[in-house]
């Protein structure tokens, strides 16, 4: 493989980015400067010295000024209720509700959905952890957003079934966000007014 293939490749495992789409990035990067691709280039590499995987939340975080940190300023700030874990897929649909300001409680990452067909789940989300974690922590409830689509309304029924044992033992309220969006609706891209509402309405 020569270099404009293997960058293809290479932008073809981002979100949502097809074989064209793929090309069309290394077209463009073709038609610049040396400069800017070497600010690109540098920037790649700087882009893990200065993020951070949040130990507890598993999200992803710019590291300021504190280099040492390995929690992120969530899970960090003594002021949020730990009593309340909500499970989102990935890290823009946390941020999606961190913006909205009206949910207080943790996160969990999940790193993924569950997929239909596939066996092997434990490869596409961080159900491990997310046992521990449930385990381990003063919880009185665990919501579930994930985006009203085939996939999403799968991942919360297995995680509600994986989920049982410790809930029922511990009590455990476990609730589902998504009875404000509609079909098809992605959580990344709901504005403030349908988040809350899901929130609200969650069952
Ligand atoms: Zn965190």
């Amino acid at each position: 493989m020569n270099t404009v293939e293997k960058l293809t490749e290479i932008f073809k495992m981002f979100p949502g980015i097809g074989e064209r789409q793929a090309k069309r990035f290394v077209y463009f990067l073709m038609s610049r400067n040396q400069g800017s691709l070497e600010e690109l280039s540098n920037l790649l590499l700087q882009l893990k010295k200065e993020t951070r995987q949040c130990n507890e939340c598993f999200r992803f975080f710019s590291l300021k000024n504190e280099t040492a940190s390995t929690l992120c300023n969530i899970c960090k700030d003594p002021n949020i209720d730990s009593s309340t874990l909500l499970i989102i897929e990935r890290d823009s649909d946390l941020e999606s509700i961190q913006k909205s300001g009206i949910y207080n409680g943790k996160y969990f990452v999940l790193g993924g959905l569950v997929p239909i067909v596939e066996k092997n789940t434990t490869k596409a989300i961080r159900l491990n952890d997310l046992k521990n974690k449930t385990k381990n922590e003063n919880l009185k409830e665990i919501i579930l957003a994930f985006s009203l689509s085939p996939q999403g309304d799968h991942t919360d029924f297995y995680l509600r079934n994986e989920l049982k044992n410790i809930t029922e033992e511990k009590n455990i309220k476990i609730s589902s966000l998504g009875r404000g969006l509609s079909t098809g609706t992605e959580l990344e891209y709901s504005d403030n007014d349908t988040i809350k509402h899901a929130l609200q309405n969650r069952q």
